[in-house]
């Protein structure tokens, strides 16, 4: 700690070094044209060659999204390759290299750029699963953009992204962004819309559908093309579920979807996609996996994406209240039975009782969101039985008039814009101004604690017992219950929709 603190001052020496390094030098306006990238993809060799021709405002031409693997100390940068930096008039240049996918260059400047990218991905393990970084399907490859591109490493990337790809014969690309002139050419906003997205270039099999007003463009696995149905019918109704909740749709409107088939059932969510794996069919048996991945996944598009938290200290809310209003929703729209309420209920508590009593883990829930994948169990166990907890709190403390959603409706009325970004104390000023709750004393004990949290009070205020030993946990009904904490059950987790008759697509008489 000692040595740490010592070299604290000379880091950020150095780091002001670099900075004011070109500080001096005169800095040339953007030149208003756009960024533009090519990205051929060579299948048969396994390999990604890009140019780009792109204006750097800072100081740094990089990388995001670097973090070391086993096997690849500086992550998706050491798959680059004979990457070549010319200035505007195409002299070369050699910028030095900084780590984790930086290079120091002088700002103010257009940069071209040529180098390759070894599409060696599946070959190593990635933290939060390869349907986050890149992948080869059966039909073709995903990538999340931020695994093939450079760009401005500051704080903002002046001018709209052009993106084109030169594909093997027959091959499609499936992308969130708007098309633009020319074969496989598209246009993102700016470097998050482009770097912050996942794109598949394939021939899968792709439809859009309408899901409670969100226009998805679904790109199939071949083993998934039957299952549109299924996939068609969970969007539409968990879209519309959302949408009431939280007061509104999602920043953008339209979405893309990629589901392939994995090893490991999976998903990441990203500015306009999301990536999903699924293992074996996606029939009803599995939708306890694959339809609850699906469903976590879509709500990110409003909790993660439209309300972003201010820092990882609130990955708990990002990821608990997802997860926790996931159950809810689901059950709501009738597809998970009470049992499963339950059981997945059991399975966070248990979450966080493995990550303090096997893992170790000793910060706060709040600090866990600073090594997300490490501390998954802490982050998303002790996250969603939070949000059990915050749910409870408010409606027994408000005599039923006010529950979780109605806090996510305030936050999202407040805070559902791309420059907003919340906090805890907003979290704490909403719930005390809008719905007269002070969540101070539960956050306490849940969110800023080191502990198991103890969901025995919250479980009680919805009828339920927890019988426990160590990491079992076993949740049921409490037959002593009283008619306030029955119906408040019912109106989180019993189904409001009646289910459809089986002779519902029979012909009328
Ligand atoms: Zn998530």
């Amino acid at each position: 700690m000692r040595r740490v603190l010592l070299l604290l001052p000379l880091l950020l020496l150095a780091a002001a070094a670099y900075h004011y390094r070109y500080q001096w030098l005169p800095r040339a306006a953007y030149d208003g044209q756009p960024n533009r990238y090519r990205v051929a993809i060579d299948d048969a060799q396994r390999r990604a060659w890009v140019e780009a021709s792109i204006w750097v405002d800072s100081t740094y031409l990089s990388m995001f999204d670097v973090q070391a693997v086993p096997g690849l100390p500086e992550g998706i940068a050491d798959l680059v390759e004979d990457l070549q930096v010319r200035d505007a008039e195409g002299d070369l240049l050699s910028p030095r290299y900084l780590g984790v996918g930086d290079y120091e260059v002088r700002p103010g400047q257009r940069l071209s750029l040529s180098y390759s990218v070894r599409l060696e991905h599946d070959d190593f393990t990635w933290p939060a699963g390869k349907e986050e970084v890149a992948y080869r399907s059966a039909d073709g490859w995903l990538f999340k953009l931020s695994s093939l591109l450079f760009a401005d490493g500051g704080p903002a990337m002046q001018g709209p992204m052009e993106i084109r790809f030169e594909l093997p014969e027959g091959w499609q690309a499936y992308t969130p962004w708007q098309r633009a002139a020319g074969e496989h050419s598209f246009l993102a906003a700016n470097r998050r819309e482009l770097l912050n997205n996942v794109a598949f270039v394939g021939r899968a099999h792709a439809e859009t559908i309408q899901a409670g007003g969100v226009e998805i463009s679904l790109v199939l696995g071949s083993r998934y093309r039957d299952a549109v149905p299924q996939f068609r019918d969970l969007l539409d109704r968990q879209a519309r579920t959302y949408a009431d909740l939280f007061g509104g749709q999602p920043l953008a409107t339209r979405y893309l979807v990629v589901v392939n088939e994995g090893e490991i059932g999976d998903g990441g969510a990203f500015s306009n996609s999301f990536s999903q794996l699924i293992v074996g069919d996606a029939d009803d048996a599995g939708r306890v996996v694959w339809g609850h991945t699906m469903a976590h996944e879509l709500l990110h598009f409003w909790n993660g994406l439209s309300l972003v938290p201010a820092d990882a200290r609130e990955e708990w809310f990002k990821e608990g209240i997802t997860d926790y209003l996931t159950i809810a929703t689901l059950a709501q729209n009738g597809f998970y039975p009470e049992a499963l309420v339950l059981k997945r209920l059991e399975l966070h508590q248990q979450r966080q009782v493995l990550a303090r009593l096997l893992q170790r883990l000793d910060m706060s829930l709040r600090e866990s969101g600073q090594e997300k994948a490490a501390n998954r169990l802490l982050v998303y166990g002790g996250g969603a039985i939070t949000g059990l907890m915050i749910d409870a709190e408010l409606r027994s403390r408000s005599g039923d008039r006010f529950g979780l959603p109605d806090l996510m409706a305030a936050l999202y009325a407040e805070f559902a814009r791309a420059d907003a970004r919340y906090t805890l104390d907003d979290i704490q000023r909403l719930s005390r101004e809008r719905l007269g709750v002070d969540l101070g004393p539960v956050l306490a004990g849940s969110a800023e604690s080191s502990q198991i949290i103890d969901p025995t009070p919250a479980l009680a205020a919805f009828g339920l017992r927890m019988h426990s030993f160590a990491e079992e946990i076993y949740l049921s009904r409490d037959p002593a219950a009283d008619e306030a904490a029955r119906a408040r059950f019912d109106a989180v987790f019993a189904p409001t929709v009646a289910e459809a008759p089986a002779d519902s697509t029979a012909a009328m008489p």
